[in-house]
């Protein structure tokens, strides 16, 4: 089963898709009965956007068994709202992560020392995933050493990948109209594998559903 751990597109989906979706659209799908998977969160760009009341929701719409991950969340030093303000908003996030027992589903632009330091000091029990993973093989490396998944989508550092263990390497389409099986035999080439023995997002999907649906 090839698992699309993170996807924007509509257009794009399988039933194995995990639908990243703003709180906006989220609540759409939690008054509505629409099966799927899905993730909600506050991206980094829409700090400044963000409100208790916001919040309030969020944490409602956690609650929700087609919600498996928040985010995309986490931390963007290349844009312009104020990083104390991202970090107060993904630190929301991660306390939530705990207590609803979801994993995050991270976007990190020039913040991965402040990730990591983060990371040390709550040490936190969900799984970490950055998304969107192109780092070079060094970072790739730091970023498993520090306990976190990788998911990688159309662009890719294919050293990193090489080094990236199956059971922390996820698939993603992000933005991408890709097929997710395109990515998958591409990966599964550079880890001379086939692409159904990249478990990983099967695995994490099946981990944090509670109906037997997988
Ligand atoms: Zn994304």
């Amino acid at each position: 089963m090839l698992v699309n751990i993170h996807s924007h597109q509509n257009n794009n989906t399988s039933e194995t898709t995990v639908l990243s979706l703003n709180l906006t659209a989220a609540e759409k799908v939690f008054s509505s009965d629409e099966s799927g998977y899905f993730s909600v969160g506050f991206h980094p760009w829409e700090s400044n956007e963000f409100t208790k009341e916001k919040m309030w929701l969020l944490e409602k719409i956690i609650k929700d068994d087609r919600f498996l991950f928040i985010g995309e969340c986490g931390l963007d030093k290349k844009c312009d709202i104020p990083y104390q303000q991202q970090l107060s908003v993904f630190l929301q996030q991660i306390a939530l992560s705990e207590s609803a027992k979801k994993p995050l589903i991270i976007h990190c632009v020039s913040c991965f020392n402040e990730l990591f330091e983060i990371k040390k000091e709550l040490q936190p029990q969900q799984l970490w995933i950055i998304h969107g993973f192109r780092g070079k093989p060094q970072l790739a490396q730091q970023t498993l050493k520090n306990d976190c998944a990788l998911s990688y989508g159309e662009h890719f550092n294919e050293e990193s990948v090489k080094l990236t263990p199956i059971d922390k390497l996820l698939v993603e389409t992000d933005e991408s109209n890709m097929p997710v099986a395109e990515i998958y035999n591409r990966l599964s080439q550079i880890k001379s594998c086939k692409p159904t023995d990249l478990t990983a997002g099967y695995l994490l999907l099946k981990a944090n559903i509670k109906q037997n649906k997988l």
